[in-house]
């Protein structure tokens, strides 16, 4: 049975199908409600239900409390109707949001798996529909069959303009339902992908622009330097990077081309050396490395992708330095599990 969901105040109505999710509902209509990790833990797509009742699904107690579920809130993401519904829209409006691209579905295949470093893997999956999606946007991946399928958000790391193959830059979890199964992904092994999802996509402007992240979250952020390279995009660009040591940074020698067709800043910082690191670069995590090297981040615009406590944290720094909330954008990886 479907169910009827309208939009207060605007009046927007969207319907609902037997078993799917308010929010993929709206996405597959359009309609691009506020999200973030669309697996019940980021509380983005947190919104209010002024009339009917909903399912509340698998939404954490950390992210939705029993109190806020008392007072009508629910998350979008796992929320199913049980009746029509008035939900109360509290999108804010960003001037600065490009068209919207509605997700879809479809059956790629596993290419090249490749591992970088000790925990990083990148891994190639070719879709038969080139997938159109911004510099910075993830995909959920499925590995199995039916309800069995196991789905994990993973950021592109390749450029929209390689829309046919995608790259994507995992942390491998031993024994991850996943990830845990890189080294034995066959080529041709097919993977569904969803997408794609996300806001957390490179802004057009005129504005610095700078970009933190630790491990895979580099995933999104050689997105958008590859884009801004492809496009000879004459922004500024500052990246800190933080790993452990020497042998954790992936992709150096691309760093070095990147900076020879961008205005490049590429700052790795490592927090984790031992007495035989051969290394002369800035030593610290990103936060330390920021404190110590960013006086105003005014004028910046920011983007944030990794451990949501990281995010969290370099988030509240760059604010407390003088960036403006809405040029600060956050693709915070939260597990799935
Ligand atoms: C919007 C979005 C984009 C993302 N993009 C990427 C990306 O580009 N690359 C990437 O590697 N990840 C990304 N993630 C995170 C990734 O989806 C999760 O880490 C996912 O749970 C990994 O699945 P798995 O099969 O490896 O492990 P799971 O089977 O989900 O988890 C196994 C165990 O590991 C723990 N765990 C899961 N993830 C992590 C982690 N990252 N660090 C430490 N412990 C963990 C779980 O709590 C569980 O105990 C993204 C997440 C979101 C929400």
């Amino acid at each position: 049975m479907s169910y009827e969901v309208e939009l207060s105040p605007g009046g927007e109505v969207f319907e609902v199908a037997d078993g799917e999710t308010i929010l993929d509902a709206a996405l597959r209509q359009g309609i691009n409600l506020q999200y973030g990790c669309r697996h019940g833990n980021c509380s983005t797509c947190k919104y209010l239900v002024e009339d009917g009742e909903v399912d509340f699904g698998r939404a954490s107690a950390y992210s939705l409390p029993d109190s806020e579920r008392d007072d009508g809130y629910a998350l979008l993401c796992c929320a199913k109707p049980l009746s029509d519904l008035l939900i109360r829209d509290n999108r804010r409006p960003d001037a600065r949001a490009k068209p919207f691209l509605r997700p879809a579905e479809q059956t790629g295949a596993v290419g090249a798996c490749t591992q970088l470093t000790d925990e990083l893997w990148e891994m190639q999956v070719a879709v038969p529909t080139p997938l159109a999606f911004y510099a910075g946007q993830f995909a959920e991946l499925g590995l199995g069959d039916g309800d069995g399928r196991t789905w994990r958000s993973y950021s592109m790391a390749s450029a929209p303009a390689s829309a046919s193959t995608l790259s994507f830059l995992l942390k491998r979890i031993p024994g991850g339902a996943f990830s845990g199964r890189l080294d034995s992904l066959a080529a041709g092994a097919p993977v569904t992908v969803r997408g794609p999802f996300g806001s957390s996509y490179l802004r057009d402007g005129d504005r610095p622009v700078l970009m933190c992240a630790i491990g895979s979250g580099l995933s999104p952020v050689l997105s958008m330097l590859r884009d801004a390279a492809g496009r000879g995009d004459p922004r500024a660009f500052t990246v800190f990077y933080g790993a452990k040591r020497p042998g954790d940074l992936p992709y150096r020698e691309e760093f070095a081309t990147l900076a020879t067709r961008l205005d490049l800043r590429y700052v790795p910082t490592l927090d984790g050396l031992q007495a035989d690191d051969a290394w002369t670069g800035a030593v610290g995590t990103v936060t330390q490395t920021i404190q110590r090297e960013v006086d105003n981040a005014r004028p910046f615009d920011a983007y944030l992708c990794g451990a949501p406590p990281m995010c969290d944290t370099v988030g509240r720094l760059l604010l407390a330095k003088g960036l403006a909330e809405h040029q600060l954008f956050f693709d915070r990886f939260f597990a799935a599990s």
